[in-house]
């Protein structure tokens, strides 16, 4: 008989509790995959209403810092991930001592500040957008900076959905730019010009075999994702294997073993630079779940579990569509009440997986759910989510 792929120490199907670091949808749809395959899990979320911790078996409500919390858990878990960049690195190492943690800390820690973030895209010779660190007030009031104007000032940490973000135009506006995000550590990236937003999704094992989800094709708007589609449209082989290949060669430079997200720009020349990385599952890979036989969270679960890592296949054309608060306030007044979307008519149209993610109040900007298209081609499931667009009220794209 032949060796079973799995590593010695894999927690198999059915046996035991799984943990994850924190209470999003994110940690939610790992519950869904985790469960589905017989494990049980426990959330450590220190809100009482949350969507992973609504879903879980079990849910620690404590900081994510807090010693006794982590003790808890690795007591009652045998492996531990994470669903947000922004976990205590120290938590991931204290856990790592006694438990199966992925991703690594070192990686997690890397993801979390942009500055470090690009210095590892720079180790790992994939191209990043030119940028300077902003520090102190000297450094905003730099000359030096010139040649990366306009440019987009990000803080180094903390940011996500477009905020911590400003656009400087001059170098006189910087100084007050600077202010205005906190004074707190920041990057100034050159402004590039984009043809398109892609990313990748990668999965790497304990034994460093890596295998991905194909390229997605994403829209943002106002700074968060609004539509994804997969196949690319826009994208030739070429540059998607291109894509695929940094990301890759990203996650080997990490020694990550867990699932990893690389967002893309291409450039109005057909260069590919590297935005930046998640070490977690991703909005734009949310479409797996339907339309893939192996979505990012059942990735993340066998990357975790020590279970064998296998190529998903794309089975169906899809597109999915974010779903945010805004979609529950269809009139502009400040103090309307939320009004339930058209689901009835949204699930009419063939192909339609809507996933909402227990969310008990819409707030704009607040990412509710997502729908997701399949069809056989992707002419049709692009028209019935321009259906549901406009439904929905949303942009057509
Ligand atoms: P996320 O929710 O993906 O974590 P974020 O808040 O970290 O978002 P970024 O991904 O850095 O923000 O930027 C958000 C969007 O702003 C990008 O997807 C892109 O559309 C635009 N953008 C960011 N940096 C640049 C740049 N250097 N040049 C041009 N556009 C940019
Ligand atoms: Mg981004």
């Amino acid at each position: 008989m032949s060796a079973s792929p799995t590593t010695e120490a894999a927690t198999l199907p059915g046996q035991g509790m799984l943990g994850v670091l924190g209470g999003g949808q994110l940690g939610r749809m790992f519950v869904h995959a985790a469960q589905t395959h017989g494990y049980r899990v426990m959330v450590l979320e220190p809100d009482a209403a949350s969507p992973a911790g609504a879903a879980a078996d079990a849910h620690l409500r404590a900081p994510y810092a807090e010693p006794a919390a982590l003790s808890e858990l690795a007591a009652a878990c045998v492996a531990i991930t994470t669903e947000f960049e922004n976990v205590p690195a120290e938590a991931l190492r204290m856990l790592a001592a006694r438990r199966r943690v992925s991703p690594p800390a070192d990686a997690v820690q890397v993801c979390q500040h942009r500055a470090r973030e690009k210095a590892a895209f720079a180790a790992a010779g994939v191209p990043c957008a030119p940028h300077a660190v902003i520090d102190s007030a000297e450094t905003a009031a730099s000359a030096a900076l010139a040649p990366l104007l306009p440019g987009i000032l990000k803080t180094a940490s903390l940011g996500y959905d477009g905020k911590g973000q400003a656009t400087v135009m001059t170098l006189a506006d910087l100084p007050a730019a600077w202010q205005a995000l906190g004074g707190v550590p920041c990057v100034l990236e050159q402004r590039l010009p984009l043809r398109l937003e892609i990313s990748v999704i990668v999965a790497r094992g304990a034994d460093g075999a890596v295998v991905h989800l194909p390229v997605q094709q994403n829209l943002h708007r106002g700074g968060i994702l609004a539509v994804t589609q997969v196949p690319a449209p826009d994208v030739p082989p070429a540059l998607a294997e291109q894509a695929i290949a940094l990301a890759g060669r990203l996650a080997q430079a990490l020694d990550y073993v867990g699932v990893l997200c690389v967002e893309f720009f291409v450039l109005q020349d057909g260069r590919l630079v590297a935005n930046e990385m998640a070490p977690r599952p991703h909005n734009s890979g949310h479409y797996s779940i339907d339309a893939c036989d192996v979505s990012q969270f059942d990735l993340q679960l066998r990357a975790l579990a020590g279970l064998p890592l296998v190529a998903p296949r794309l089975h169906s054309a899809a597109v999915m569509l974010n779903l945010l608060g805004d979609l529950w306030f269809p009139q502009d007044a400040a103090d309307a009440a939320p009004v339930t979307p058209d689901w009835a008519a949204v699930l009419s149209l063939p192909g339609a997986h809507l996933h909402l993610y227990g969310k008990a109040e819409a707030r704009r900007g607040r990412k509710m759910g997502h729908l997701t298209f399949t069809a056989a081609d992707a002419g049709t499931a692009r028209a019935n989510a321009l259906r549901a667009a406009a439904v929905l009220g949303l942009q057509a794209f």
